[in-house]
């Protein structure tokens, strides 16, 4: 059986970008008949605390998290669900590659070029991001780590550090391939550009009916053409370009009339999930993260027995 491994950063509310670039995907992968997948699938908290450093967030956004999962279609009985930190392999993982790891080569990431370029302080924890992340997948041999656009790179990093670290002490690792959709890499935000939480041009996935009309209404549109290019960039999302093509046609020009259109469609899909995470409990969060620790654990712990004597450390 074929491993899939993922995880999001509880850093805020999940949005549509992250859903259709990475989250529904591990559904999709779950539900899939062409292979069965055992998934792997966490809350990325130590990478957060780069972002999030306040504990009573940290703890709320960890529920959040989890309730979002769940709420869109990953059983907890099919899928371990887990929490990163309960996992300690994970930031031991990451030391030991921390160790065969340059820092010119850590410096060529884009998050980290980026930083750079805006003159912005980038903490340790951030620099060595894609030493964690590549101890996350690698501990538990994935074959597939489905993600966006600008994960891809960090898994290209997992790779590289795989084939190092086999290199140096004997094959070990797993090299696993990034699952990029194409149609969704990049999910636009209402501003046209990547839709992400540091643009402010978010829909959350978890909307009200009002935080809808009010992403929808705000998206950015220029005054000329029979198309709002960035309504539509959204609107593909939920329909396909040829259920998309009679709406545009029939309210060619009106761009209040398709995004009514595009709030109801929105609505459609968002509103069952959104009924459904309502009723999840902070309870049934605990219950299914000990049941998924205890699962990541057992695995990670034998694979990191194995690394240990490869290293040399365990007499
Ligand atoms: P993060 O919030 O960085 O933990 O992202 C969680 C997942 O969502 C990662 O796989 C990202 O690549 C993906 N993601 C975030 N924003 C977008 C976007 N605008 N379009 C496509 N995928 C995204």
């Amino acid at each position: 059986m074929k491993r899939l491994v993922s995880g999001v950063k509880p850093t805020g509310r999940v949005h549509l970008g992250n859903y259709f670039g990475a989250m529904k995907q591990f559904v999709q992968m779950l539900e899939s008949d062409a292979y069965e997948y055992e998934c792997f699938v966490f809350v990325a908290d130590y990478h957060a605390l780069n972002f999030i450093q306040d504990a009573k967030e940290m703890r709320r956004l960890t529920y959040d998290l989890v309730k979002d999962y769940i709420a869109i279609g990953l059983d907890p009985k099919k899928v371990t669900l887990f929490k990163q930190s309960d996992i300690s392999e994970h930031t031991e993982l990451c030391w030991i590659f921390d160790t065969i790891t340059t820092m010119p080569y850590l410096m060529r990431a884009h998050a980290y070029k980026d930083a750079e370029a805006k003159n912005k302080e980038i903490v340790v924890g951030t620099f060595n991001y894609p030493m964690l992340m590549a101890g996350d997948i690698l501990l538990y041999d994935a074959d597939v780590v489905p993600a966006g656009q600008d994960q891809k790179q960090h898994i290209e990093y997992a790779r590289d550090t795989a084939e190092k670290f086999n290199r140096i002490f004997g094959d070990t690792f797993k090299l696993p391939e990034p699952v990029i959709n194409p149609a969704v890499a990049t999910v636009p935000g209402t501003d046209g550009r990547k839709m992400s939480k540091s643009y402010g041009n978010t829909i959350p996935l978890f909307a009200s009916k009002e935080e809808i009309v009010k992403g929808v209404m705000g998206i950015v549109t220029d005054s000329t053409g029979d198309r709002p290019e960035n309504v539509y960039a959204i609107h593909k999302l939920f329909k396909t370009e040829e259920q998309l093509v009679p709406i545009y046609e029939a309210h060619k020009g009106k761009y209040k009339a398709l995004k009514e259109a595009l709030i109801e469609d929105i609505e459609a899909v968002i509103g069952p999930m959104r009924n459904k995470r309502d009723g999840i409990s902070d309870e049934q969060v605990h219950e299914v993260l000990k049941e998924g620790a205890l699962h990541a654990k057992a695995i990670a712990s034998a694979k990191m027995r194995e690394v240990r004597k490869k290293i040399g450390v365990t007499l």
